[in-house]
């Protein structure tokens, strides 16, 4: 069998820029413009983004989600403050400590909640540890939408959310590393992202752009501009400020200009449908949450999972010892789902099979890895 290394369903990061972002770089690649977000493309994007959440936000460009995060909630948060977060958030498990380093150690609480969503009674607990000048006090909530799970905060859920945190004096901090993703779920049910975000109570939002097809940029959206003064300071120290700016600011450009980011994201959200339907097809399989973005989450037995990879498809393990990630993207084909489907379904039908004449491995030697 030919050994591939396929990483189409391993992270909606493995796909490449989408075209429209290559188009809106090319474009910015004509010559001599001024640099630091002094151009053209800079000068727009405000006005795509106000446009967009349909109010007055301040818009700043990163170059990744972790710093999108570290540096917002910096700008929510004192040293002695708490960020209140999922235990799968990204910001609590995948950055490395970068949150606790520019707020100048601000400690996240990470709470468990089902599907990936924090809850109300879990979030009120945590607010209850108060021990005077003893703890830290509670700062910032963190949201994730779409959510590490795959799953979707309803309008009622993060509303509820935010009323409890502001009527605790928290912000609420929304990333958004797949906000594209849930927009374009949730649109076909009349929300907007202005309901989705200021109108719902976020005060600031990491909006993704590596993750729906633009390379190396992020944008935070402050919806409470009081939260970003002096925000340009600190990505300038965090080293985050792009001095070639016009090519992060023309991705933007072209992709919310031709509502690529919502196009893109809805195929990749429907093709994740497709995937859970070639899952669902063998009983045997458990998917962990119902996908209601571009993931699935699927729980595999060893022998599942070894006979894929063996097939060539790399993807990850992403929850307890057996449950796995599949992420789509917007340069992901029915024939992915198709092929994958189709080795499913043959891995499946061999692990039904009898194993007959078949030796046994030998017994690995003691120390043997
Ligand atoms: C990918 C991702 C980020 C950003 O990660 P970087 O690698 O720093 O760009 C942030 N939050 C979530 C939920 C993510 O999945």
């Amino acid at each position: 069998m030919p050994v591939r290394a396929d990483y189409t369903f391993a992270s909606d990061n493995t796909a490449g820029i989408c075209p429209e972002a290559w188009a809106g770089l090319a474009a910015a690649n004509a010559g001599r413009v001024p640099s630091y977000g002094a151009d053209a493309w800079t000068a727009r994007l405000q006005q795509h983004f106000r446009k967009i959440f349909a109010t007055d936000c301040d818009v700043f460009l990163v170059l990744n989600g972790t710093a999108a995060n570290a540096l917002a909630l910096s700008a929510l948060c004192q040293p002695f403050n708490s960020i209140i977060c999922h235990d799968y958030s990204h910001v609590d498990t995948d950055e490395c400590g970068a949150p606790e380093l520019f707020t100048g150690g601000s400690k996240l609480m990470a709470l468990a909640g089902p599907n990936g969503k924090l809850e109300p009674t879990a979030v009120e607990r945590a607010l209850r540890r108060e021990r005077g000048v003893h703890f830290q006090k509670p700062g910032a909530l963190s949201l994730t939408q779409s959510t590490e799970w795959g799953t979707l905060y309803t309008l009622a859920e993060i509303r509820a959310l935010a009323t409890l945190a502001h009527a605790h004096g928290l912000a609420v901090h929304m990333d958004g590393a797949r906000f594209a993703n849930a927009a374009a779920a949730l649109r076909g049910r009349g929300i907007t992202p202005a309901d989705l975000t200021w109108r719902a109570g976020v005060d600031v939002l990491c909006f993704g752009g590596t993750k729906s097809g633009l390379h190396a940029t992020e944008a935070v959206v402050f919806f409470n501009r009081d939260l970003a003064r002096d925000f340009d300071r600190r990505v300038k120290q965090a080293g985050q400020l792009d001095s070639k700016m016009r090519f992060a600011a023309a991705q933007w450009d072209a992709m919310l200009r031709t509502g690529a980011w919502l196009k893109h994201a809805a195929h990749a959200n429907a093709l994740a449908q497709k995937l859970a339907a070639a899952f669902r097809r063998h009983p045997a399989l458990r998917l962990i949450a119902e996908p209601e973005v571009n993931g699935v989450f699927v729980e595999l037995p060893p022998a599942v999972f070894a006979a894929l990879e063996s097939r060539g498809w790399h993807f990850y393990r992403f929850i307890g010892e057996h449950g796995y990630r599949l992420m789509c993207a917007w340069d992901t084909t029915d024939q992915d789902v198709a092929d994958f489907a189709a080795d499913l379904a043959a891995v499946m039908r061999s692990a039904a099979a009898p194993q007959t004449g078949k030796k046994k491995p030998p017994a690995k030697k003691p120390g043997a890895r």
